[in-house]
């Protein structure tokens, strides 16, 4: 490793922040790792009550694939391949009351026959649907830190389906759903922040799961947050917890380091947000670097919505559930004054041995709303209501759950309810959002600016700068952020994979 002395201070201890802190001590930094929580993750987040976790963010992992899309970056930031990985077949089923009901499966060939005894009348729409999933099976990702010289084979192999990649850009979910006549069908395309979202984000994920490259790791998403920060440890960085920066220190428009919130000042040669964007520009830095463009990016552009989650610890082996279950309602249920919801998700976690004792699950329920005013405002001024309300929230989803499990009613040990207001908390996410700023047709998931004008030293990484976040947007946004630092300072960008245990049994 190339020891310089140069040092990087690292504000947010979320995926983002974590793959910054491993390339950096892999480019021979010295790096200060500030986490205003206790335990890492942001987003990536679990939570223990009594003898259950329940796992907020992990659906799928892009990536999971030993021989996989996107696996080679995880492995410059951890040993991945220790994670075992679960593909549930059917990943997920939409069921209405009267017990109509769609499933949909990782692999190709089951769906379109699903889709086809669900939806015979859909069969052309259904045959597009398949051959899309196909052709973007051979999507390769761009390296936003690549440039052209990183980037031209993968452009090259994508060439063939720039058509198809093309058309599903420029329509929404909705639109695409529209094209069924199957009310289940289109709504899988169509409900919440997914109908608004380019069609191609939901079918290049499917073409991912198809080729069991988007699953499930036992341990949810802490397990791998763990395993990077073990990367960082063994390199011989360190996490500061409880350091909630306050200022980005600047002088003569250059970052020279961060004032924490107790006043202490930590000095550096750059200094990396990894924290909410909002916070970061407006509060951190004062809103003095922010240009019109900048400004106007804030006012207007759509962020994903935020959500409450309803938690439910059950007494009872839900391993006859599939993983998730979307039940469409009858009538709305009312989340807030400004959003009713026509149907409730919930996840089974009986797949996740690590989640609950044997014979009993971990459920839960996410209930997406883009009013966090309401639930900032109610918290903040009324906590008793606030906690009326939540009560209210979580009989309403277990009302839902028992009309589908009856047995559930007298099994239920565990109650959990966290709010917009409680993801705001606890990750500092402007609007208590889930994933940054949502994709639309046409601008699509073009990465934003990292830097800002005026300020040297300076560099952001994370979900706000790659609209459609998810985890991958981690190493995704940290390694063209430390490329670009080495860069400037003349240091190698040398970050190396890791070696898979199975390579170093036969000597790679
Ligand atoms: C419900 C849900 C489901 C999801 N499902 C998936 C999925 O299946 N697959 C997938 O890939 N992605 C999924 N995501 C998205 C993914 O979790 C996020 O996009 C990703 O974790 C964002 O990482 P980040 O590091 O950019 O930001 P964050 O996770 O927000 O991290 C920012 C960190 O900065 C810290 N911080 C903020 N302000 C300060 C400060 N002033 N000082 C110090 N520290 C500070 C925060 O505490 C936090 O730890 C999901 C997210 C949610 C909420």
């Amino acid at each position: 490793m190339n020891q310089h002395g140069r040092k990087i201070v690292i504000v947010g201890g979320g995926i983002a922040g974590l793959c910054a802190a491993v390339y950096a001590l892999k480019c021979g930094y010295q790096v200060e790792l500030l986490e205003m929580h206790d335990m890492a993750g942001g987003l990536a987040m679990s939570w223990r009550r009594g003898p259950y976790t329940f796992e907020t963010c992990l659906h799928w992992l892009v990536g999971s694939n030993p021989h996989g899309e996107f696996h080679t970056q995880w492995k410059e930031v951890c040993d991945i391949d220790r994670l075992t990985f679960v593909d549930p077949e059917e990943f997920i089923r939409i069921e209405t009351s009267s017990g109509d009901s769609l499933s949909m499966f990782a692999s190709v060939d089951a769906l379109e026959a699903e889709l086809l005894r669900r939806a015979p009348q859909d069969r052309a729409v259904i045959r597009d649907l398949i051959s899309s999933i196909h052709a973007l099976g051979k999507f390769r990702m761009l390296d936003p830190s690549g440039g052209f010289t990183g980037n031209w084979l993968n452009m090259l192999r994508d060439l063939p389906i720039f058509p198809v990649l093309s058309r599903l850009s420029k329509i929404s979910g909705r639109e695409f759903g529209k094209r069924f006549s199957d009310p289940l069908l289109k709504s899988f395309f169509s409900t919440g922040d997914i109908g608004k979202m380019p069609a191609v984000a939901m079918l290049i994920s499917l073409a991912w799961m198809n080729a069991r490259n988007a699953g499930y790791c036992i341990g949810g998403s802490q397990a791998l947050i763990r395993l990077i920060e073990e990367k960082i440890a063994a390199l011989g960085g360190k996490i500061r917890f409880g350091a909630r920066a306050a200022r980005i220190l600047v002088e003569d428009d250059r970052a020279i380091g961060v004032e924490l919130a107790n006043g202490e000042t930590i000095l550096a040669d750059w200094v990396v947000s990894a924290a909410d964007g909002h916070a970061t520009i407006f509060d951190l830095l004062g809103g003095k670097y922010a240009d019109d463009a900048t400004r106007k990016l804030y006012a207007e552009r759509e962020l994903f919505a935020s959500y409450l989650q309803v938690s439910l610890g059950v007494g009872l082996d839900l391993s006859d559930q599939p993983p998730a279950l979307s039940c469409v309602l009858d009538t709305p249920v009312m989340v807030d004054p400004e959003t009713d919801l026509s149907s409730v998700m919930f996840r089974f976690f009986h797949f996740d041995p690590t989640f609950a004792p044997p014979g009993k699950t971990a459920v839960t329920s996410l209930l997406s709303t883009r009013n966090f005013k309401y639930w900032s405002s109610l918290r903040a001024g009324n906590l008793i209501a606030y906690r009326a309300e939540k009560d209210r929230i979580a009989e309403t989803v277990i009302g839902v759950l028992k009309r589908r499990i009856p047995a559930l009613a007298a099994a239920i040990e565990t109650v959990d309810v966290s709010t917009p207001a409680s993801v705001f908390r606890y990750t500092g996410n402007w609007q208590g959002t889930m994933e940054g700023w949502l994709p639309m047709p046409g601008s699509g998931f073009r990465p934003l600016p990292n830097t800002l004008p005026g300020l040297d030293r300076f560099i952001m990484a994370g979900q706000w700068v790659m609209p459609g976040g998810g985890l991958p947007s981690g190493p995704l946004t940290a390694r063209p952020a430390i490329k670009t630092i080495c860069k400037h300072d003349r240091v190698p960008f040398d970050v190396h994979p890791e070696h898979t245990r199975a390579e170093e049994l036969v000597g790679v």
